[in-house]
């Protein structure tokens, strides 16, 4: 089984610096894992923590049932695939996936079957008699996969491993990844500053912010309930819009003000946390992601109690999509609209709000109310 758990890890490095505070995780067998986070927030820290590069300074780690804090890393049972792939450039294809087996002096039959079997998984069975200098970079990456699948690990590291490939080829990697972890049936662990690439690969993704754990979560509930302001504007590309409201108790309940005049009366659930946190007459954040501003005129016409009218100063299309950006008062704004929109830059629109999924904030603290 390979199940990890993480129990308040600490990482201080030599020179005074807290790279990671307080870590808790419990990684059941076959999930797929991945820490995200802005560079420097302890991605890394953990991860070679986990594969034994790092010494913890505190705190349990433990890989099935064994505490691996001074376990060896090779005696850990994990593989590591890097982002700069790290294979030996003497040695062809079918050398460098087997070199891990041939120095644990696994037989030749064996070392080729299973050379020959992660290779088709992989689709570079043609590429086996090659020396890395002769493979594009993506190619380069599935050998660095490879050399990883044939020593049977229990458990996958991945440190960026798509970052020097261009964006096509980081797509396709993608699925590549995704596949190789259902054949597999075994713990991934992966590291990615792009929360796209950890939106689409990750079971439950882990959000990092300067060493502290933010949100552990699926991706659904991470993009659908995200736990403060930091992991709102991280997940999710355009990010979410983040407008200045204020709370305001009136005959029927409690109502959200935004600066440009769109007053929500909040539902039962938001109104008694409201209330309950002491909020009103004061500011909070009110977020709402640029899929639900809407320019399309039955839903304009249709949501007039959240109607504005704004002056759209970028029009972007990506085909499939149109982004509007306009300001709401001081405040920077994106809609993303359908590509059938007739705005352009320059355009006043007329927009509306979908209500349905909007998120409130609180503004010192930056947790989600
Ligand atoms: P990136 O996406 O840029 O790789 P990361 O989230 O993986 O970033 P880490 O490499 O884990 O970040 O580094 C976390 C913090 O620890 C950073 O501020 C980094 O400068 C610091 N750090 C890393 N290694 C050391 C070290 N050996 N000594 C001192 N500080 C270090």
């Amino acid at each position: 089984m390979a199940k990890l758990s993480l129990e308040h890890i600490y990482k201080t490095y030599p020179n005074g610096f807290e790279a990671v505070k307080d870590f808790n995780l419990d990684i059941k067998d076959k999930e797929f894992i991945i820490f995200v986070g802005p560079s420097g927030c302890g991605k890394s820290t953990v991860l070679r923590m986990i594969a034994g590069l790092e010494d913890i300074t505190s705190g349990t780690l433990t890989i099935g049932d064994t505490v691996c804090n001074d376990v060896e890393p090779k005696d850990r049972d994990i593989a590591m695939v890097f982002q700069n792939y790290a294979l030996y450039p003497h040695m062809t294809v079918a050398e460098n996936m087997g070199f891990a087996l041939k120095i644990a002096h696994v037989d030749k039959a064996t070392i080729d079957q299973k050379v020959h079997e992660a290779a088709k998984l992989l689709d570079i069975e043609h590429l086996l008699d090659r020396k890395p200098k002769a493979l594009s970079g993506g190619q380069r990456q599935r050998v660095a996969m490879g050399r990883a699948i044939v020593r049977n690990p229990k458990v996958f590291l991945m440190d960026e491993p798509l970052s020097n490939l261009d964006a096509k080829l980081r797509v396709q990697m993608r699925v590549v990844i995704s596949r190789l972890h259902q054949k597999l049936g075994t713990t991934f662990i992966y590291v990615t500053h792009d929360q796209t690439e950890a939106m689409t690969l990750g079971t439950r993704i882990v959000v990092l912010k300067e060493g502290v754990v933010q949100q552990i979560d699926t991706p659904q509930n991470l993009y659908n309930k995200p736990a403060n302001l930091f992991v709102a504007g991280f997940i999710g590309s355009p990010q979410m819009n983040f407008l200045n409201a204020k709370v305001v108790l009136e005959a029927d309940g409690v109502h959200v003000v935004l600066d440009n005049g769109i007053n929500i009366k909040v539902d039962k659930k938001r109104e008694t946390a409201l209330m309950n946190g002491s909020y009103i007459g004061k500011n909070v954040i009110f977020g709402i992601r640029p899929e639900d501003i809407y320019d399309k005129t039955s839903f304009v016409e249709k949501h007039k109690d959240t109607q504005f009218t704004a002056h759209v100063d970028v029009y972007e299309t990506l085909g499939a999509e149109v982004y509007l950006y306009f300001n709401i008062g001081d405040t920077k704004v994106t809609a993303r609209v359908e590509p059938t929109t007739q705005a352009r830059q320059g355009d006043t629109v007329k927009f509306a709000l979908d209500l349905t999924n909007y998120h409130l904030f609180d503004k010192d603290t930056e947790v989600a109310i």
